[in-house]
């Protein structure tokens, strides 16, 4: 029998997550311990099309290998965040080309997202009809702020590494992140942009979920 008090749902599966296979399963580079919806599907059946009448952003789309890249260098953004004392969010902006990183923007605080920032400071330095043909990565998909911020941006295209649901099991109702549920794909498509999406990146799941398991366990 557990002497432990009663705990919300969303607080006792995220306490078996850290203290369960997660600690051990991490350092073993496997995470096998995690939930089965907690793992990313395969490259092929991340993308989605935004309101398929709409205008497309033009030009190619990311490879796998491209986007893997791009999102390792946001996690660097979001490690470097972290080392400020920021909560361990990373963005950058990518040019057409899916090499040339055009902007980077580490989390501010909870107002003020990696992903929101950054699409509010590309608006200021690009023409909307650039923006369109820009990629923006995130290692966490945007929240409603961000997906908003980066429609209203008119940024054409979105990688994010791990899902916003994936984020929520690690933060739970912590007071700094109380999480939203709810996709970003939801969010787009409200709107009336063609605005396309990749995420979660299986390839890239752990390394940035490596971040947040230390992060939101140390500041309970
Ligand atoms: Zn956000």
């Amino acid at each position: 029998m557990s002497a432990d008090p009663p705990m919300r749902p969303g607080v006792r599966q995220r306490r078996a997550f850290l203290s369960g296979g997660l600690a051990a399963g991490l350092a073993a580079a496997g995470l096998s311990g995690w939930p089965s919806r907690l793992r990313a599907a395969p490259f092929a059946k991340e993308e989605d099309v935004m309101n398929a009448k709409a205008a497309q952003p033009p030009g190619s789309d990311p490879s796998p290998e491209q986007m893997l890249r791009n999102l390792r260098l946001a996690n660097a953004v979001a490690k470097q965040a972290m080392q400020d004392g920021r909560h361990p969010f990373g963005a950058i902006l990518v040019g057409p080309d899916h090499r040339t990183v055009m902007m980077e923007q580490g989390n501010i605080d909870s107002v003020n997202h990696a992903e929101s920032t950054l699409a509010r400071r590309a608006a200021a330095a690009f023409d909307e009809r650039t923006l369109w043909g820009m990629t923006l990565y995130s290692t966490a998909e945007p929240c409603a702020m961000c997906a908003g911020t980066q429609y209203w941006a008119n940024i054409g295209r979105l990688v994010y590494g791990m899902s916003e649901r994936q984020l929520l099991d690690m933060t739970g109702n912590h007071h700094e992140n109380p999480t939203l549920d709810l996709p970003s794909r939801t969010v787009f498509a409200r709107g009336q942009k063609g605005i396309r999406v990749w995420g979660p990146i299986a390839a890239a799941v752990d390394e940035i979920a490596a971040l947040h398991v230390d992060f939101w366990r140390g500041t309970d």
